[in-house]
């Protein structure tokens, strides 16, 4: 991706305006966060005080617990909210390097964040609606096993990175990957570093169901380009109810997939902001690219997948270095 090309630059009122919007999001984020955190100091004391306690009663243990859990979720949408604020704040021009990166070791960071979408998924479920697919789809498979594999396996680590940031990345990708798999398999993590990049791969099997015709009859109609097959399919707990032949099937996989990135995407009830908002962020400020497709056909198996600087501070000494060698030119006037 080109970086350096040129930006429209907005008109110093315009530049004003953005900057005071700026402000604002990080102010309200900045307040809300506050909240947050102090509900995580109380609720972590409140626990602290039940354990001590002789005979702690567990209801109560339990529903503090359950605060604490969703709480944490807000958490780290909220860190990774002020991330962002201060992103925008630095837009395209040098970037400070900042103070807080971490060498982030991914082979515990990874299934730590697995356990946290499994229990606070799991508690968010609606007891009323026994049916919903969301909730049918969670409760087969929260327990699904986690499978991470390193390439080269000795480079575990990401060398300096944001936690916030990729907590929060992570949290979004499992939790579409859970609730879009079929459970035949396990949910594979693929960690690759190539020199200065690492990607990570999310791998699910799709929900897909096969139809066969009624007996008598020679097959099925297939609703896209409707010819009659021997067999239909369809993907379970997704937007699209439609039967497809195996290579339509395919290819509404594909668009459904690319699909999945546009804002107010959704396949299950959430708000489709999710990987809208991680692909914006990644690419604009964090130096990194997604992608995702299908990798099995056989095995109905996709992946979302993120590329990102093992080194974050390496990466922004490398975007501040082109931002000051690119060549000047004399500014004009906008024709009043
Ligand atoms: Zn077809």
């Amino acid at each position: 991706m080109d970086r350096d090309q040129k930006h429209d630059l907005p008109s110093r009122s315009g530049a004003e305006q953005t900057r005071n919007w700026i402000n604002l999001v990080a102010g309200l984020t900045h307040s809300i966060g506050n909240e947050v955190r102090a509900i995580h100091d109380e609720t972590s004391s409140m626990l602290d005080i039940i354990d001590k306690m002789p005979h702690p009663p567990e209801p109560l243990w339990e529903q503090t617990r359950f605060i604490q859990d969703i709480n944490r979720v807000r958490l780290g949408f909220i860190n990774f909210l002020e991330e962002f604020a201060e992103c925008l704040k630095s837009g395209q021009g040098r970037r400070p390097i900042p103070q807080n990166l971490k060498e982030i070791p991914l082979d515990e960071f990874l299934p730590a964040i697995r356990d946290k979408v499994g229990r606070f998924e799991c508690r968010n479920l609606d007891p009323d609606d026994p049916n919903h697919q969301v909730q049918l789809q969670l409760n087969k498979h929260l327990e699904l096993p986690m499978v991470i594999q390193f390439d080269p396996p000795d480079q575990t680590t990401l060398r300096s990175g944001r936690i916030p940031v990729l907590e929060f990345v992570a949290y979004e990708f499992i939790k579409n990957a859970l609730r879009n798999c079929s459970g035949k398999q396990a949910l594979k993590i693929v960690v690759e570093t190539r020199g200065e990049w690492v990607s990570i791969l999310f791998i699910n099997d799709l929900n897909i169901h096969e139809k066969l015709p009624p007996p008598g009859k020679p097959g099925l109609g297939c609703s896209q380009c409707r010819k009659i097959v021997p067999k239909v399919f369809h993907v379970g707990n997704s937007d699209f109810s439609d039967t497809f032949c195996e290579p339509c099937l395919r290819v509404q996989i594909d668009e459904n997939l690319g699909r999945s990135w546009e804002p107010g995407h959704t396949s299950q009830g959430g708000k489709g902001l999710g990987l809208f908002v991680i692909r914006h962020f990644l690419e604009t400020f964090y130096f990194g690219r997604t992608h995702c497709g299908v990798t099995q056909w056989k095995d109905h198996e996709v992946y979302f997948k993120i590329t990102i600087p093992s080194d974050l501070a390496a990466a922004i000494g490398r975007h501040n270095a082109r931002f000051d060698t690119r060549p000047t030119t004399p500014l004009t006037r906008p024709p009043r």
